[in-house]
């Protein structure tokens, strides 16, 4: 091997300070240094992917070519039009590459698609260097260190990581960047799969996203909005490693909040500034190092001479809460996104459930319509027009912001599925995969799987109420009159049920509390779409039931359709007939045709369960008196995982 021709692969790590891959491609000392990223259809048009989120990676991605460019005038981030693996065997050989650097991602897809490119590197000589860089610990070492077992709870997440060794310490950032060799390129560009495009009902556009490997222009520059066929975004919050350490500065500097954070008595009500860092989709990016996030805590909880709090509610225990996602999803794979055949993850006879492809064992990105009433709950549910002020303000900060506060999170999960409409948990976290602009797909899936009670959370009966909830944190309804301004002048008492305002008072407020909200009509604000009270009632009535039974999403008689004799059609959800095609008609399709998989049954003793605290919910709480579950252990999976069934 001659003289190292590198090229750097930035994938989850859009930042120069603390990255270990970077520090690793840089001691190979290049003589030619290629800084790049693909362009992969598989995140274009496979996974949901709002204008928020596109527009804050497009920023993470013109910071940091800035920033390389600063280091070395000839030198920026390359931007290449193609889906990796084709991509690289060319690239391999065009530039004569003799390693290939990036840092690790242990997100299902991430680890097929690494494997491939892998194996195009071996095929060509090239050498692959790969290191951890995302998660405080490795992911697949901290489920190896706890008994190679998903990470389910946050004592095992402190137990299993420091087996491992101590959270290593930051990195500086480079202060300089060797050239990169010939840009060139003489081959031909492989076209993307554009088909099905999940992202393609919020292009305005045309899509030219691949015109040519090197862009419109030629010059490998970061995309706009516009060729990427998008209308503008709406997010007030803006991406990038400059941004982002420019944040935790802030946010250290201020001694006694960094110290003292716990997250319970955090305001999901707050705005302007919100109550917690909002550093989520820098981390998720990776123009935030979390190593740099927890050390840079870690330094002033230290120094500090008050009493500072401790995980899990602390700030450095809110990362656990990443790692624990990190580590159960390293250790389950694809099937951490979905129910059927996710031997963690309960099964509850939810309304709405996905559609799955028995062969592949993994669902469609489709879902069955088993009930219309649910179908129109779900679809109030997403655009914010429920008639609960608290449930819509939230729905509609989050599809305009792309963030909201964790427990504004729990609330409105918790109202989709177990404590209101009794929709499936995959239903709401594809809402939020397309519109949060912090999306982490093991975070997403493990904590809709907490929310609805089905992995790592077992207190169903603790529902919260869309009314007492907020009120006990905004009594004057600030955040409702922010986000759902139709109900500005309303008396504050009417703020969280405005149906109980008279006609008087509705009038006086220059709104009319009316209609099921379908079409938008100035002046008019929907009436609650359920009693919700009674609806809570029917939900606990029905995850009591669900538990007793006790299936699992890989239990035979979930996949074979025979679970319904045990509900008795006295549950919610499709509960008629003997097999799913019996309950679906003719929705089911021939894909629908069940296999047993009882062999991939697990031990399921084991796990500990706990509280998660920092979400704990205080005010409004309802108490039926269930019994706290034995201990067992319980699982998630992934969204994109979708991309086989398109690729087949
Ligand atoms: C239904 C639901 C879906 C969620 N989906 C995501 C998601 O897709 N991506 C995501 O990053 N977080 C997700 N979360 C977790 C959490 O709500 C966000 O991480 C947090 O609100 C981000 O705001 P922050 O940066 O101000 O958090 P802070 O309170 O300031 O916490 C600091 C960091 O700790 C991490 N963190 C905190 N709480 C959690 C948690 N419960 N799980 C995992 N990491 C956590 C985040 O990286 C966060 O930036 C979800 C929570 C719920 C209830």
């Amino acid at each position: 091997m001659g003289n190292p021709r590198v090229i750097y692969w930035f994938r989850t790590d859009l930042r120069l300070h603390d990255s270990p891959a970077l520090k690793a491609a840089l001691e190979l000392n290049p003589e030619a240094f290629w800084p790049i990223w693909t362009w992969d259809p598989h995140y274009v048009y496979r996974a949901r992917v709002g204008t928020n989120r596109w527009q804050f990676l497009l920023d993470c991605q013109n910071d940091l070519s800035s920033s390389i460019t600063k280091l070395n005038k000839n030198s920026k981030l390359f931007l290449m039009r193609e889906a990796p693996q084709t991509l690289f065997p060319k690239l391999f050989k065009a530039w004569k590459i003799t390693h290939l650097v990036f840092e690790k991602d242990t997100d299902a897809y991430a680890r097929d698609r690494d494997a491939e490119v892998k194996r195009a590197a071996e095929e060509a000589g090239v050498e692959v260097i790969i290191r951890s860089g995302r998660t405080l610990w490795d992911s697949d070492e901290l489920a190896k260190k706890n008994h190679g077992k998903p990470t389910m709870s946050i004592s095992q997440v402190q137990a299993a990581g420091p087996k491992i060794g101590k959270i290593p310490k930051p990195i500086p950032a480079p202060k300089s960047l060797p050239d990169p060799g010939e840009i060139t390129l003489e081959f031909e560009q492989e076209p993307p799969e554009a088909k099905p495009d999940f992202n393609g009902s919020s292009r305005s556009q045309g899509d030219r996203s691949y015109e040519r490997i090197s862009g419109p222009s030629g010059d490998f520059a970061v995309p706009t909005m516009e060729e990427l066929g998008f209308p503008a975004a709406t997010s007030p919050h803006h991406g990038g490693e400059t941004i982002a350490l420019e944040m935790l500065d802030k946010i250290i500097a201020n001694e006694k909040y960094t110290a003292t954070f716990e997250k319970p008595n955090t305001a999901p009500t707050a705005f302007e500034p919100q109550a917690t860092t909002l550093l989520s989709p820098h981390l998720h990016f990776g123009s935030l190092s979390v190593r740099e996030f927890y050390w840079r805590v870690q330094g002033v909880v230290d120094n500090y001479t008050g009493t500072a709090s401790q995980p899990p509610v602390s700030l450095t225990g809110q990362i656990f809460f990443r790692d624990m996602y990190f580590g159960a999803q390293a250790e389950l794979g694809y099937s951490f996104g979905q129910t059927l055949y996710n031997s963690h993850c309960r099964f509850i006879p939810w309304h709405l459930p996905s559609k799955v492809d028995h062969e592949t064992k993994l669902v469609t990105g489709d879902y069955h319509i088993d009930s219309p009433q649910a179908e129109e709950w779900f679809q109030r549910w997403k655009y914010g027009r429920t008639g609960f002020p608290w449930i819509d303000a939230l729905m509609r900060q989050l599809r305009q912001e792309g963030w909201i506060h964790h427990l504004g999170r729990h609330a409105v999960a918790c109202f989709l599925t177990r404590g209101g409409c009794y929709i499936s948990w995959e239903r709401g976290a594809e809402v939020f995969e397309e519109w949060l602009i912090d999306h982490e797909t093991a975070c997403n899936a493990g904590n809709w799987q907490w929310l609805s009670c089905t992995a790592f959370f077992a207190q169903f009966y603790r529902c919260y109420s869309p009314v007492a909830f907020p009120k006990k944190w905004d009594k004057e309804g600030k955040f409702v009159k922010r986000y759902v301004p139709e109900l500005n002048e309303l008396d504050s008492k009417y703020i969280y049920e405005p149906w109980k305002a008279p006609i008087a008072d509705q009038k006086r407020a220059g709104v009319r509390i009316q209609g099921d909200g379908k079409v938008e009509q100035e002046g008019i604000y929907p009436k609650s779409m359920f009693d919700f009270n009674e609806r809570r009632n029917i939900c606990i009535d029905g995850m009591k039931k669900a538990y007793k039974i006790g299936l699992y999403g890989n239990d035979a008689k979930v996949i074979d359709g025979t679970w319904r004799k045990l509900f008795e059609g006295d549950a919610e959800g499709p509960t008629e007939g003997n097999t799913f095609v019996d309950a679906m008609g003719e929705e089911a399709g021939d894909d629908e045709k069940v296999q047993s998989d009882d062999d991939n049954r697990e031990d399921r003793n084991g796990a500990v369960e706990e509280d998660e605290r920092g979400a704990k919910e205080a005010g409004g709480e309802n108490n039926e008196g269930g019994k706290r579950e034995t201990k067992r252990k319980r699982g998630q999976g992934t969204l994109d995982a979708h991309v086989k069934i398109s690729k087949r």
